[in-house]
């Protein structure tokens, strides 16, 4: 089954969605793998967004993520990745449709209160880094078609 990385930004931990979010998530139908609050240091923050290295926002995006904790997690679930991006909304919360994390709860592009995996092959990457002592493997009682 599908799998992809969320993470509550410091922003968002600080401004209490983290309940808020973890709610939308569960209310799609998607199962919760796994969950930790952390505070990363700057080299991991800088590896998690090695790809934006070259973005002149890079260091500001950087100190953000290190600035305070953030909640990780792993998310599961039938097209989890696409979806989870949908359920977030656009990168810049101007443009995040109303109804998306994002669009309701964030104005700034670079307080943006969300992360989430932009690809199966980011989010295996982005697990790997963020849970490497693994996750629970446990399966719900209800029937799959919950989704
Ligand atoms: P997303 O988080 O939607 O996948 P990106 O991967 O392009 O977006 O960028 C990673 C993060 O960098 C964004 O979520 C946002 O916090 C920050 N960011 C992106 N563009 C800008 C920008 N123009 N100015 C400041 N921060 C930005
Ligand atoms: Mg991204």
């Amino acid at each position: 089954m599908e799998q992809t990385f969320i993470m509550i930004k410091p922003d968002g931990v600080q401004r209490g969605f983290i309940g808020e979010i973890i709610s939308r998530f569960e209310k799609k139908g998607f199962s919760l793998k796994g969950l930790k609050l952390v505070k990363v240091d700057r080299p991991f923050a800088e590896k998690h967004y090695a790809d934006l290295s070259a973005k002149p926002f890079f260091n500001g995006l950087v100190e953000y993520i290190i600035s305070d904790p953030v909640v990780a997690m792993v998310w599961e679930g039938k097209n989890v990745v696409a979806t989870g991006r949908k359920i977030i909304g656009a990168t810049n919360p101007a443009e995040s449709a109303p109804g998306t994390i994002r669009g309701d709860l964030a104005v700034e592009v670079g307080r943006n209160v969300i992360h989430g995996s932009d690809s199966v092959e980011s989010a295996r990457k982005e697990i790997a880094l963020w849970f490497p002592e693994g996750i629970i493997s446990w399966q719900s009682s209800l029937n799959q078609w919950i989704y």
